[in-house]
């Protein structure tokens, strides 16, 4: 499904790759191409917006790594926003501790969703879990016959109803069934129509304050691209969701709406359909996914190791620096972030022997919003500043609280955090402290 991007993604790397170093032109160049590839893809056009910035951002502002071409850099840049947009990791089924969990299924009609229930329940067995399945489409007495067919074919139970009843009570009536015959999963497969409309709404809102899903899944079908994407999100608003399955990823659908998805409605696709059968489905793999359409996962590997040399002798600088006492506020912010990149202050603390066992970093370490808040301060500073805090007196705080945007309390606690951590770094490595530390009293 993916085909036609990755093959302009992969032209556009080749392109990259005979250059020996990027200058912001080509880099300029690549972005465009790759974001025409992404509209071509029918990705959601503002998600293809924030997608580039998101790239030419991070680009430009990386170091250059010593083993690898910068296109190759670029790819692994590339990769991990693709990732990202996938949803980071794949996302698994709540199934909460009741006896049985319902997990309902929505969507239009014809998106797949009988031929998903079923698929569904049989992942489910597969893993171990005795599962039940119900029709609650009374409206086409055909989808409650396929249901059972389908059920019968791969050996799942299919609770009998009557087309006749409220669909409601249908639910309700399984959920007491599935409990009496031992389910610890019941799935639901509700009526789709053709459009949203307000009285289907209702009733899967009706089913839904009646068992109390463990999870409402959205059907949507890749095929009718952007749309499945509008869809999911008017059924978020409106009934609230828990996840997307993505049904005929195996058509030659163009893919935009699974790229579009997570960040449009902030939903993540937990299985996608690839084909008729009963067990054409699979979970979804940001990961697997990402190197799929880039193709290319020997750079990916590489790129990650000249990654890991690149942080392991920065830390090795950063600890010599620590022994000399020279961890100045341009470090700090350097340290920062790195965060985002590497994970927490401690971590990378936490590369230096001896440092991890500090269990007052871990207060000292500031959160995500902070720390964007911390490195304007930082910047706002000038280098003497920043080599030498004690410098800064009350008129230079405040001169850098206007000009990083915070107050000046924001900047005494940056600085009393920064003559902290400074203080513990000393500590640290003068004599007492490494014998301390050896003994295991930090
Ligand atoms: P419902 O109306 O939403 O219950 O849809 P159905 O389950 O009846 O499916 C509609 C059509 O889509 C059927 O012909 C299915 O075989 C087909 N279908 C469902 N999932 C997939 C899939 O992942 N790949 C392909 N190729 N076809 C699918």
């Amino acid at each position: 499904m993916f085909e036609s991007l990755a093959e302009k993604l992969e032209g556009v790397f080749k392109r990259l790759k005979g250059r020996g170093r990027l200058d912001e032109e080509n880099v300029q160049e690549a972005l465009k191409e790759i974001r025409m590839a992404l509209l071509e893809a029918d990705v959601n056009f503002k998600v293809v917006k924030d997608f580039i910035e998101d790239v030419r951002v991070r680009a430009i502002g990386q170091d250059v790594l010593e083993s690898i071409t910068p296109g190759q850099q670029i790819v692994k840049i590339v990769y991990d926003r693709l990732v990202e947009l996938l949803g980071g990791t794949s996302s698994q089924l709540k199934f909460g501790n009741r006896f049985p969990a319902p997990i309902m299924l929505v969507g239009l009609q014809g998106c797949g969703k009988t031929t998903t229930s079923v698929k569904l329940a049989r992942v489910l067995a597969k893993s171990g879990k005795r599962v039940g399945l119900v029709s609650a489409d009374v409206y086409r007495p055909a989808a409650m016959e396929q249901l059972r067919v389908m059920g019968e074919k791969i050996g799942a139970p299919v609770i009998a109803a009557d087309s006749k009843q409220n669909p409601v009570k249908i639910c309700v009536d399984a959920v007491e069934e599935s409990k009496r015959k031992g389910y610890e999963v019941l799935i639901l497969d509700t009526a789709g129509r053709l459009h949203i409309d307000a009285e289907m709404m209702e009733e899967l809102k009706q089913i839904k304050s009646a068992v109390n899903p463990s999870e409402i899944l959205f059907v949507a079908d890749a095929m009718t691209g952007q749309d499945a994407v509008n869809v999911a999100a008017k059924f978020n608003e409106m009934l609230g969701i828990d996840g997307v399955i993505m049904t005929k990823m195996d058509g030659d659908a163009r893919g935009g709406a699974a790229l579009s998805l997570k960040a449009v409605i902030g939903k993540p696709l937990k299985y996608v359909g690839v084909g008729e059968k009963i067990d054409a489905m699979e979970v979804f793999h940001p990961e697997r996914m990402a190197s799929r359409i880039l193709g290319m996962g020997d750079i990916l590997s590489l790129v990650e190791k000249a990654q890991t040399v690149v942080d392991e002798k920065k830390a090795r600088e950063l600890e010599q620096r620590i022994r000399k006492n020279e961890f100045t506020l341009g470090d700090f912010r350097e340290q920062l972030l790195q965060i985002k990149k590497m994970g927490s202050l401690q971590d990378i603390m936490g590369m230096i022997p001896g440092f991890s066992k500090i269990k007052s970093l871990k207060q000292a370490a500031p959160d995500e919003r902070e720390l964007v808040k911390i490195v304007a301060i930082i910047d706002s500073m000038t280098i003497k500043e920043r080599n030498n805090y004690l410098l800064i007196d009350g008129r230079r705080r405040k001169r850098i609280a206007l000009g990083s945007g915070t107050s000046v309390q924001d900047v005494n606690q940056l600085l009393k955090n920064y003559a902290e951590i400074k203080k513990m770094m000393k500590r640290f490595t003068s004599k007492g402290g490494l014998k301390a530390l050896r003994r295991g009293n930090f």
